[in-house]
C-alpha cells in the first residue's frame, strides 16, 4: 500500500514539480539505502532533574549522514520516512539500537531511561505492540528503562485505534510521554483518558521565559493542569539558567536542552555521563 502511494507519488512529483521534488526523490532512495549502507546513527540527549541537574536518562535521536547529501537533520527525512512507509523500517532500527544501547548501560550497572520517539505511522499502520514486545525480549532491556514519545498533534488525530495502542504498550511496562505539548490544544478530559505519564512542554513556549507574559502563563497553567492529574512534566529546549530557573520556580520537575547538553553521539555522551558523575 505504501509502495503504491510511492510509485503514484513518484509520477506525480516528475511530471509536476520541478527541483525540490526531484530532491525529494533522491532523499528516498537514499533513505532507502541508509538502514543498510550504515548511515543512520543515534546520538543521545540527556535529560535531567531541575532542581540538582541528576542526569536520569536521555532522548534518543536520530542522525543521517548521507554520503550525498551530508548531514540530514530529521525534521526533513522524518516526514519523507513517513510518506514513503519507510519510516517502519527506520524505527524498528532506532528501536532496536536504542534498546541494545539502554540494556548494555543498565548491565554494566548505570540504568538510564531511553525516550523513544514514535511517529504516528507507526502507531496508527504499524505493529508497534508487537516489535515493542519482541525488542524487549531480545535485548533483556527491564522495560521502565524505556519510555516511548508520541507527538500531541498525532494522538488527538487519531483518538481511538491511538489510545487503544497506547494501552496496550502501556502493558508492555514502558512508559509514555506526550512530545511537542501545548501545540495541538488537547483537553483535560482528553489527556485524562490516555495512559501517558509525562509530558514534555515544547520549546516554543519556553524559548522566550519569563518574559513573555503569555509564555509564563501557558506553562504555569500546564504545570497545574499535569500535577493535577499526576503527570510528570518535563521541559523542552532550556537553553539559559533564566529558563530553568523560572521553571524550577514553577514547580517543574526535569528538563532537557542545550543549557545542559546538545544531543551527542554514543562515545561523547559516554564521555559527558562520566563527567557529570564526577562532578
Ligand atoms: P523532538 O522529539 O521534539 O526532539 C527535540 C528536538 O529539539 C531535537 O531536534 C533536539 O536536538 C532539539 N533541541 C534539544 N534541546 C534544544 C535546545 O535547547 N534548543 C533548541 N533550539 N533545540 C533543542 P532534532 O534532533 O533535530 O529532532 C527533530 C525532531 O525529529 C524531533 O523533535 C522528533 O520529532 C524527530 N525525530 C528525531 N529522531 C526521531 C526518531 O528516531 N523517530 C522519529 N519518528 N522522529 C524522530
Ligand atoms: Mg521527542
Ligand atoms: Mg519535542
Ligand atoms: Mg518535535
Amino acid at each position: 500500500q505504501a509502495k503504491d502511494r510511492g510509485r503514484n507519488t513518484f509520477q506525480f512529483y516528475t511530471t509536476e514539480l520541478g527541483e525540490q521534488t526531484r530532491e525529494r526523490f533522491d532523499m528516498e532512495g537514499g533513505l532507502r539505502r541508509a538502514v543498510e549502507r550504515d548511515e543512520l546513527a543515534l546520538h543521545f540527549q540527556p535529560q535531567a532533574r531541575l532542581a540538582d541537574d541528576q542526569v536520569f536518562g536521555a532522548e534518543v535521536l536520530l542522525r543521517w549522514h548521507s554520503p550525498e547529501l551530508g548531514m540530514v537533520p530529521p525534521d526533513r527525512f522524518i516526514p519523507i520516512a513517513e510518506d514513503s512507509g519507510l519510516i517502519h523500517r527506520i524505527g524498528h532500527w532506532v528501536l532496536e539500537a536504542a534498546c541494545t544501547q539502554a540494556r548494555r548501560w543498565e548491565v554494566a550497572g548505570q540504568p538510564l531511561r531511553i525516550s523513544v520517539n514514535l511517529s504516528g505511522a507507526q502507531i496508527v499502520h504499524g505493529d508497534v505492540v508487537r516489535e515493542v514486545r519482541h525488542v524487549l525480549q531480545q535485548t533483556g532491556l527491564t522495560p521502565d528503562l524505556l519510555e516511548l514519545e508520541i507527538t500531541e498533534g498525532f494522538v488527538i488525530g487519531h483518538a481511538e485505534r491511538g489510545a487503544e495502542t497506547l494501552r496496550q504498550l502501556r502493558a508492555l511496562g514502558v512508559s509514555l510521554a506526550i512530545d511537542d505539548f501545548g501545540t495541538g490544544y488537547s483537553s483535560l478530559s482528553y489527556l485524562k483518558r490516555l495512559p501517558v505519564q509525562r509530558l514534555k512542554i515544547d520549546r516554543s513556549f519556553i524559548r522566550d521565559l519569563p518574559d513573555d507574559a503569555d509564555d509564563c502563563a501557558i506553562v504555569s497553567t500546564v504545570m497545574a493542569m499535569a500535577h493535577s492529574l499526576g503527570l510528570e512534566v518535563v521541559a523542552e529546549g532550556v537553553e539559559v539558567q533564566a529558563h530553568q530557573r523560572y521553571l524550577n520556580e514553577l514547580g517543574c520537575q526535569y528538563y532537557q536542552g542545550y543549557l545542559l547538553s546538545k544531543p551527542l553521539p554514543l562515545a561523547a555522551f559516554e564521555a559527558y555521563l562520566a563527567g557529570a558523575q564526577r562532578g
